[in-house]
């Protein structure tokens, strides 16, 4: 049926009356993964999220239909309940149904909050996993989230709550004594914020910092800074959503390790014989 998926392999059906809750990745259309490809392939209707990268939209079957479902950064969109509410209503009509999220359904993603209100409605229901913007993304930004010589542990963390501004009451020192390197997401909008409160945490105003735009995307763009610097490099830059923050050591590697910059501009990356870039201490 699916003839763009490798042979020897039984791939899933997506059956009449179910729902497939996938992650699309971060944006390259290169990072979904086969089993979001077959259920794009099946789906009659795909009820997606804002940060899918249309290209991959362009993967599904002529004749299905795309629902949008998305809010970003605070614009206002359809309220979580109505699209538990929406996808359990097209399964019980009988669709095969693909509801498709930017990067991991169940990383800050709320694929928990639509897979519980399935089951509840009884509707059977398959989860696939996408590449997260924290590892996907820094992957393309040439920032490993774990190294050898830095850290051996590494924190995600929403920069964002859904209720009120600033970033979440959090155990911040705890989280600045124990994790070199913390992934932030949705911290765009707290940057000024988000230095005071590593800061005050502990963290050294000149520790390195990072902001990756639109990752994996034609567009992406990586601003190095500081923690002390990070709000206003950002808006220098005109750093735009969506948008990863990353902070710690690991960000110095990128010197070695952007890929993407040395393929785009046609220059082979250096190796420090030396080991310069893969002896960078905390
Ligand atoms: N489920 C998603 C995260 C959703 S929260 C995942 O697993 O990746 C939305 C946040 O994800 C954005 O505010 C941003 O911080 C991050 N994000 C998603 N896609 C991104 C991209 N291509 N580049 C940078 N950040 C991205």
């Amino acid at each position: 049926m699916t003839s763009v998926l490798p042979e020897g392999v039984d791939w899933p059906v997506l059956e009449p009356g179910s729902v497939w809750l996938a992650g699309a990745g971060p944006g390259d259309p290169g990072l979904l993964t086969l089993h979001g490809l077959n259920g794009l392939k099946q789906a009659d209707v795909i009820v997606y999220d804002a940060l899918v990268d249309p290209r991959i939209l362009k993967f599904a079957e002529p004749g299905a239909r795309l629902d949008y479902a998305g809010k970003r950064g605070g614009k206002p969109g359809p309220q979580q309940r109505d699209i538990s509410e929406h996808l359990v209503a097209l399964a019980k009509a009988g669709h095969r149904v693909l509801r498709l999220k930017g990067g991991d359904p169940l990383v800050f993603g709320r694929g928990g909050e639509e897979a519980l209100a399935l089951a509840g409605a009884g509707i059977p229901f398959r989860v696939i996993p996408g590449i997260t913007a924290a590892i996907g993304g820094l992957a393309y930004a040439g920032i490993p989230v774990t190294h050898r010589d830095t850290n051996s542990v590494v924190t995600f963390v929403t920069g964002h709550m859904a209720q009120g501004d600033g970033p979440p009451a959090l155990d911040w020192p705890a989280i600045a004594k124990g994790s070199p390197v913390i992934v932030i997401y949705m911290g765009l909008k707290n940057l000024a914020p988000l230095a005071a409160t590593l800061i005050g945490a502990g963290r050294a105003p000149d520790e390195p910092a990072a902001i990756v735009s639109r990752a994996s995307r034609p567009d992406q763009r990586v601003v190095e800074t500081t923690i002390a610097q990070m709000a206003s490099d950002a808006a220098k830059a005109g750093a735009e959503t969506p948008a990863l923050l990353v902070i710690g050591p690991v960000v110095h590697l990128r010197a070695g390790l952007d890929w993407l910059g040395a393929l785009l501009e046609g220059r082979l990356l250096e190796a420090d014989p030396l080991g310069r870039f893969a002896k960078i201490k905390p």
